[in-house]
């Protein structure tokens, strides 16, 4: 099956990851469109993916944009969406992995008329999106002929924004499991190599490492954290990875301006971005996931669980159906430092209840998540569509 994704980031985020994954087994015959060049098209060249950068403009639009925003970027829109129509005619499909990509997969498929899949990654409710942009996106993914989504959760939040619900299928997002069970059996190595870099602490007990992975983001709630350590022992340490991916520096500031006035400063490391991902989460003693709005889905969760490190993430949007509350992980209310700190000291103080909760997640991530299941699911749902279009085309009706 010959496959023209579309994807709107330069940058490396969940979206992107995911997509490359799925575009991976499609290499010999697809190409991914990039709307930016950066760390994302160059993690895909690295894996041998085939990438286009479809423009060389920036697009300005962002998710809380108004209509006068989306109308001012209509002329560098339009001789994309023309690139896309001239490009997708040497393909069968197209696949549309964000926002932006959606708006310009779902015109170009028009022109080129071929069929279109959007992949959503998002929940499309107030909290993440301006209400024009929620209406775009439900009024376009309603002409797509498949709806893939990241969760319950943003199934839901689609259906209730007006999209229709026959057309989409749930599909969690798959992990190369070798990636994380190699990391698991090197865990008190890569712990001692962590433990070299942070500050030693001035009466030598060890650290407690609490890792949070995520772009740096206010609605990622890495402040709620910070705020916690307040009511944690001394030795409990925050290891902050990720960084301002979209223009959120300020929010990078706030943090440093947080942990100077609560004098925090020697429990507190930034890794900004790091592609080792399964070493640090492995060496971690607990990862933190703290959104303040409901997160999609929450890939850091599941990796965290594959890597049989223990894992507290925020009750809302996909997590809760990823953590079994008190059975794989704990659920802690969104914005609640003082609930987080105590599953942090619980966590801390009963070291073996914790480790078998976690060597369960472990279990039940490997089973739900693995990326060789949901990339068969996902080729299923692609050769039907592409098949019904073929038939569409040989019996008109
Ligand atoms: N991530 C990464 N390097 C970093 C921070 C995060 O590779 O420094 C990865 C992380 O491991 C996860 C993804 O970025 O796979 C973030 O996905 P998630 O669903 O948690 O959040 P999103 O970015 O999609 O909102």
């Amino acid at each position: 099956m010959k496959i023209l994704f579309l994807d709107q980031s330069g940058k490396l985020g969940g979206a992107e990851l995911c997509l490359a994954d799925i575009a991976q087994q499609f290499h010999a015959t697809s190409l991914v469109g990039v709307f930016a060049e950066g760390s994302f098209p160059e993690y895909l060249r690295k894996r041998n993916i085939p990438v286009k950068i479809l423009t060389q403009q920036t697009l300005q639009v962002q998710k809380n944009s108004g209509f006068l925003a989306g109308l001012k970027s209509l002329n560098r829109l339009i001789p994309l969406i023309t690139t896309v129509a001239q490009l997708s005619k040497q393909y069968d499909l197209l696949y549309a992995n964000t926002q932006k990509a959606l708006v310009v997969g779902a015109l170009a498929s028009l022109l080129s008329r071929r069929p279109l899949v959007y992949h959503l990654h998002d929940i499309v409710s107030p909290d993440h999106f301006s209400t024009v942009n929620r209406r775009i996106i439900i009024t376009l993914a309603n002409r797509a002929a498949l709806v893939i989504a990241n969760s319950q959760a943003s199934r839901e939040a689609f259906i209730q924004a007006g999209g229709h619900g026959d057309k989409v299928h749930v599909i969690y997002n798959g992990f190369n499991l070798e990636n994380y069970l190699h990391c698991a059996n090197q865990r008190e190595h890569l712990q001692a190599e962590l433990v070299s870099i942070l500050p030693q602490l001035e009466d030598r007990t060890p650290p407690f490492i609490v890792g949070h992975f995520s772009r740096l983001s206010p609605w990622k709630g890495q402040d709620v954290l910070i705020e916690a350590l307040q009511y944690c022992p001394h030795n409990v340490t925050a290891l902050l990875v990720g960084d301002a991916l979209f223009g959120e520096q300020a929010y990078g500031q706030q943090l440093h301006q947080q942990i100077k006035s609560l004098n925090l400063e020697h429990r507190v490391k930034f890794l900004g971005f790091r592609s080792d991902i399964p070493q640090l989460m492995t060496a971690c003693d607990l990862v933190t996931h703290t959104s303040t709005a409901p997160e999609p889905f929450g890939r850091v969760i599941v990796e965290a669980m594959l890597c049989g490190t223990p894992v507290v993430a925020a009750a809302a949007g996909g997590a809760v159906e990823l953590i079994d509350h008190g059975q794989t992980g704990w659920l802690t209310p969104p914005g609640d430092a003082k609930k987080l700190a105590d599953i942090i000291n619980t966590c801390q103080q009963q070291a073996s209840q914790s480790k078998a909760i976690a060597q369960k997640a472990q279990q039940r991530a490997i089973q739900s998540f693995n990326l060789a299941a949901t990339n068969l699911q996902i080729s299923q749902l692609l050769s039907r569509i592409s098949n019904c279009e073929i038939n569409n085309i040989r019996n008109p009706s």
